[in-house]
């Protein structure tokens, strides 16, 4: 007998596990502890938190330590138990927590910045903190020592923080919208590149050291995936948010990208598909498809009496067209158009409704989200936003 295949319920969604509700003021970074019922929280109440559930199923802190500026970002590496905050302030304090989470012990504390500092990344392998901040300046600092190695001056200040461990290389997503590639020595760096694709600010990185891809995610609501180790220069582009993206996180077990933006949006990115790239815009100075002149060709307009007509792109080949030849609507799942956009008519007929399946599932956290972190080993998520509300969700019913 033929195997019965059971279609994907479309009901499946996050389960909403837990909320946690406390602090004064946002909190600005969140970690879910992995093994462990709890959670590690940094504030702009200038609190360090760590929560864990209790058999009342609320989560209580069991450490609760006021740092003498706000708290702007933090890095916690499981394996060390090493928790790296970052402050208003420019600081940067490195505690070590003890194995129960009942405990913080100070480390140390340097003035990495100048102003606020916006991203701390912990890098075990080097014995590394990366640091970023509103000064401009990317640095980053002995973890044993706590001594200055290098530095990078960056155009704008910087939201987007991610290091390849094997190459050393580190990907700084800034306010101006492009993402630099520098390679790190161990007191000096070199810049590699620059990628361009936004038209806002960098919000977000993520770097799947295995695929060898770069996530980014912008104010522009879009989400840029690109390919660096294909070695081609692909740059994918994902439309799935309707507002800013605010956080990316990739879950490798299931080759899927979990992408939150402001309107409390989640989307959850199928990349086990072979995806294109958006074609370039073509230049014409009529419609590609029925030649009427567009409205600046005077000298057509002229010779053929016509008035001229409005220029649009098909998103799919590319072609200038009219209006008239575009009238239809579309998505392009594989080209990352979640949402209907512009089409040509030939296009429209040529995509078949298994190309118009999605390959994204979205859902509504019921919260603008400022920050998120995704916990691969029991697939649980955690959001917070300017509600001052952390939400622990199970992902396992979409992301699996
Ligand atoms: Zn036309
Ligand atoms: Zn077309």
């Amino acid at each position: 007998m033929a195997a019965e295949i059971h279609p994907k319920p479309q009901t499946r969604t996050p389960v909403l596990l837990s909320k946690i509700e406390a602090s004064q003021e946002v909190v600005n970074t969140a970690v879910i502890i992995p093994k462990e019922d709890g959670v590690i929280s940094v504030s702009e109440d200038r609190t360090i938190r760590i929560w864990l559930k209790r058999d009342s199923g609320q989560y209580w802190p069991s450490v609760y330590h006021t740092m003498p500026a706000p708290c702007t970002c933090m890095s916690f590496n499981p394996e060390t138990r090493r928790l790296s905050v970052g402050m208003d302030s420019g600081e940067v304090s490195e505690f070590i927590l003890s194995e129960d989470y009942n405990k913080m012990t100070p480390a140390q504390s340097y003035q990495a910045h100048q102003g606020r500092v916006t991203v701390v990344l912990f890098v075990l392998e080097m014995e590394w903190v990366l640091s970023t901040g509103q000064d401009k300046n990317f640095t980053w600092h002995c973890s044993e020592s706590g001594q200055r190695l290098g530095g990078y001056r960056t155009t704008s200040w910087v939201s987007g923080l991610q290091f390849d461990v094997e190459t050393r290389h580190a990907f700084v997503g800034d306010h101006s919208g492009q993402v630099t590639i520098l390679k790190l020595e161990q007191d000096s760096c070199s810049l590699v590149t620059t990628f361009k694709g936004h038209t806002g600010s960098v919000t977000a990185l993520c770097w799947d050291p295995v695929q060898r891809v770069l996530f980014s995610g912008s104010s522009d609501h879009s989400i840029i995936m690109w390919d660096i180790g294909g070695g081609k220069g692909t740059a994918i582009e994902l439309q799935g948010h309707n507002e800013k993206v605010q956080g990316l996180c990739y879950a490798p077990h299931t080759r899927q990208l979990i992408s939150c933006s402001c309107d409390g949006g989640i989307v959850i990115w199928n990349m086990d598909v072979t995806r294109q790239e958006t074609p370039e815009w073509l230049d014409s100075d009529s419609c590609q498809k029925c030649e009427q002149p567009f409205f600046w060709n005077f000298k057509q307009m002229w010779d053929s009496k016509r008035i001229g007509l409005r220029q649009h792109h098909c998103r799919k080949c590319g072609q200038a067209v009219c209006g008239k030849c575009s009238s239809k609507r579309s998505t392009i799942p594989l080209m990352g158009f979640e949402f209907e956009v512009r089409v040509c008519d030939s296009c429209h007929e040529s995509i078949t409704d298994e190309e118009r399946a999605p390959t994204a599932t979205f859902h509504d956290s019921k919260h603008s989200i400022i920050h998120m972190h995704f916990e691969p080993t029991r697939g649980w998520l955690l959001t917070s936003g300017p509600d001052k509300v952390i939400k622990l969700w199970d992902m396992t019913p979409v992301v699996s």
